[in-house]
C-alpha cells in the first residue's frame, strides 16, 4: 500500500506523542480528518500559537506566553520559598492542590547514571544562583521518590550547602517510586504540608 503523504505524515508524528502507539495514531489521525473543520483546522492553529509564543520561564523553567513566567511574576507568591520539581507537569499537580504559594525551579529531569544524564544536563547551576539570593529562606524538595530523584536530592542538598537557605523534602506519604504528576491532590496537600526539614 503506497501511502507515503499528508496522511502517512499525521499518523507518523502523532504516534510518537507519548501513550499514542501507532494503532491509536492511526484511529487519531482517521478522527482529526473526518472533522477537519471542528478539530483539525483549530488544532492545528493552537499547535501553530503554541510553537510561536509558549517558552521557558528564564528564572524557573516554567512553560509560559510570557517571561518570567505567571507564577515568578506574581507579587503574592512567596519569593521566600522555592520548591524543586522534575517538570512542568510536577508543578501543575502541585498547583491543583492550590495549596502552595511559593515559586517553583524545574530541573527538567532527574539524574539518572544509566540515561547517562548527569547534573550538567539538569537546570541545577540556576538553582543554586537563585538560592544565593538573600531573600530565599527555604529550598523544598519536590523530587519524585524514585532512586533516582532521592539521589537527585541528595546532590540538589550537596550543592546548596553554602546557601543560607533550609532544605526540606515532601513529607511520607508519597509512596515510593511514586510521581507527583499520579498523586491524589489529598496526599499531596498533606506532604506539603508535613514536608520535613533534611
Ligand atoms: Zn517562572
Amino acid at each position: 500500500m503506497q501511502q507515503v503523504n499528508e496522511i502517512d505524515t499525521l499518523i507518523k508524528l502523532l504516534a510518537k506523542i507519548p501513550g499514542l502507539g501507532p494503532r491509536s495514531a492511526r484511529r487519531a489521525a482517521l478522527y482529526l480528518i473526518s472533522n477537519s473543520d471542528q478539530i483539525l483546522q483549530p488544532l492545528s492553529q493552537a499547535m501553530q500559537m503554541a510553537w510561536q509564543n509558549v517558552k521557558n520561564c528564564q528564572f524557573c523553567g516554567n512553560l509560559d506566553v510570557q517571561d518570567p513566567c505567571y507564577i515568578c511574576s506574581d507579587p503574592r507568591r512567596d519569593e521566600t520559598i522555592i520548591c524543586v520539581v522534575e517538570g512542568v507537569s510536577d508543578l501543575w499537580a502541585l498547583e491543583r492542590t492550590a495549596s502552595y504559594q511559593g515559586r517553583y525551579h524545574i530541573l527538567g529531569g532527574v539524574l539518572s547514571p544509566l540515561d547517562g544524564r548527569g547534573p550538567e544536563e539538569l537546570n541545577i547551576d540556576v538553582l543554586v544562583k537563585r538560592a544565593s539570593d538573600s531573600k530565599v529562606t527555604e529550598v523544598v524538595l519536590a523530587t519524585s521518590a524514585t532512586v533516582d530523584g532521592k539521589t537527585t536530592g541528595h546532590y540538589i542538598t550537596d550543592c546548596l550547602t553554602n546557601c543560607s537557605v533550609s532544605i526540606s523534602e515532601l513529607a511520607q506519604g508519597i509512596p515510593l517510586g511514586g510521581e507527583l504528576d499520579f498523586m491524589d491532590e489529598g496526599t499531596l496537600i498533606a506532604a506539603l504540608k508535613d514536608r520535613r526539614v533534611t
